[in-house]
């Protein structure tokens, strides 16, 4: 057994595992960082960037569907799924390519290998011991499944659906939470029949209710069927498809099930609790800081309880290397961190919803304005329907953001910069959108709430 020595060791070369390195290289610290499979991760081997390059297929294939609305003249002859592949292959690995550069520039130490956590501040890998003076956990997440429902053959998960040589006639999609949605709405655009069965009463139930109502209407006008409040009972499959059987005796027909209940935390026999973290259904407790109870020791990204976002991550990565620096970095809590859905429409939110903000505030305290974007001129060219949703503390800053709409998720940027600034309506409200955008759709709300609507009463 040799040993190696570093200022930080991290385990896991995902978006939290390498922004925590590569902050801590820009730091000036010593970095090893393990990683077992590919740097990048899930988010850009199998997650946020091909099913982002899926749906942009998916936005095309819509287009040429509706090309004769904008007087173009084309027809949409079929999906070609292998150079669909290509494509999103070529992001990936063009993206790949651009990370491993950054990671080398930065002098980091790739360390290729299964690490296991041997001492508090031990990471073994094969016969090397890499010893950290700090050491960050960030092993991510794996695709779920519900007790007794088994992964294989014709029921797949996220990961297989990104495989697929071919689009599906017919598709059942259990869960309607973020990656539920997203396959449904690709699967849909190339042409299949898609049904989501979600057991919670909406669609993207961690969204604010509204939203989660026009969700529903703007999937049931594109034909996807969904059956909301229903649980899963059970699956059956043969050469020919599957059959999947509801608690409420109805069943479905498809040609593949995809199991899109959540994603659990990668951690089990990798030494934690045996170096004393501690860890409650699979994940590890941290306090505010992603301090673990260890000394020394810190855990980022998926494995932590919360949203499970790439560029939470991030955050959480660049926050670790900044702590252990000792610079005192800001803490952005979870509802302070944007969350985009990216199926059309699309949908983006920041901040407290209004129910939560009325609970929190007292309902008299809140007022929220819900702009439509029928209103908005670009939205109209593009001919896409939804609303903004700004809410606020009376005399006091936007604490809510909630947006649908087509391409609705590149306005996040603006709502979280209100919301983690704390802007009131009456301070932003003097400042300009560019004319036609729709980022003018927030520009609206925030003159409605501060008392000057302007294309609205
Ligand atoms: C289909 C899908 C779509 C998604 N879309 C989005 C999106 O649009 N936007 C968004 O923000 N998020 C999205 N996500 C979520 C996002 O991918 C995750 O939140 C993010 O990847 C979490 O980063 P992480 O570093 O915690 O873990 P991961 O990215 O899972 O990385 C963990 C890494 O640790 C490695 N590892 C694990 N154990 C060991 C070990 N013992 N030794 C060495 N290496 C190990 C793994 O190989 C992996 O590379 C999506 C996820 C999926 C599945």
């Amino acid at each position: 057994m040799s040993e190696q020595n570093f200022d930080i060791v991290v385990l896991g070369g995902g978006s939290g595992g390498y922004a925590a390195a590569l902050r801590a290289s820009e730091l000036g610290f010593s970095v090893a960082l393990i990683e077992k499979d590919k740097v990048g991760g899930t988010c850009l081997h199998r997650g946020c960037i091909p099913t982002k390059a899926l749906l942009h297929s998916a936005e095309v294939a819509d287009s040429a569907r509706e090309s004769a609305k904008y007087g173009v003249v084309a027809q949409l002859e079929g999906i070609d799924l292998a150079a669909v592949t290509k494509y999103r292959e070529g992001v990936v690995a063009k993206k790949y390519k651009g990370l491993q550069g950054l990671v080398k520039a930065r002098g980091i130490t790739v360390v290729e290998g299964e690490g296991r956590l041997v001492a508090p501040k031990t990471v073994r890998v094969g016969d090397v011991d890499y010893v950290g003076q700090n050491v960050v956990l960030a092993t991510g997440s794996y695709s779920r499944s519900l007790p007794g429902l088994e992964i294989g053959g014709r029921v797949i998960t996220s990961e297989q659906a990104l495989q697929l040589d071919f689009v599906p006639k017919k598709v059942a999609v259990l869960g309607g939470g973020v990656i539920g949605v997203e396959f449904a709405s690709v699967w849909k655009s190339f042409g299949a029949e898609v049904s989501i069965i979600e057991a919670l009463p909406h669609l993207v139930p961690n969204e604010d209710e509204s939203i989660s109502k026009s969700l529903e209407r703007a999937f049931r006008r594109r034909g996807i069927d969904f059956r909301l409040g229903i649980r899963f009972q059970g699956v059956t499959q043969n050469d020919d498809g599957v059959v999947v059987s509801l608690e409420n005796g109805d069943t479905v027909d498809a040609d593949l099930l995809l199991v899109a209940v959540g994603r659990g935390p990668v951690t089990t026999g990798l030494g934690f609790e045996e170096a004393g973290v501690t860890i409650d259904r699979g994940f590890v407790i941290t306090d505010e800081r992603l301090r673990t109870g260890v000394d020394g020791v810190y855990a980022v990204g998926d494995i932590v309880p919360g949203l499970q976002l790439a560029h939470r991550g991030f955050q959480q990565g660049i926050f670790v290397a900044e702590e252990i620096a000792g610079l005192n970095p800001i803490i952005v809590e979870d509802v302070n961190v944007p969350k985009v859905t990216y199926c059309e429409p699309e949908v983006a939110s920041i901040g407290l919803s209004q129910a939560k903000a009325e609970a929190q505030y007292g309902a008299e305290n809140v007022t929220s304005y819900d702009y439509s974007l029928a209103g908005n001129g670009k939205s109209e060219i593009l001919g896409t329907t939804g609303s903004v949703k700004v809410v606020r503390v009376n005399d006091g800053p936007v604490v809510g953001v909630h947006m649908i709409g087509a391409r609705v998720g590149e306005l996040i940027g603006e709502a979280q910069l209100a919301v983690n600034w704390e802007a009131y309506p009456e301070d932003i409200a003097p400042f300009i959108h560019a004319h036609p955008t729709q980022n003018e759709s927030l520009g609206e709300a925030f003159l409605y709430l501060a008392g000057k609507p302007l294309h609205t009463l």
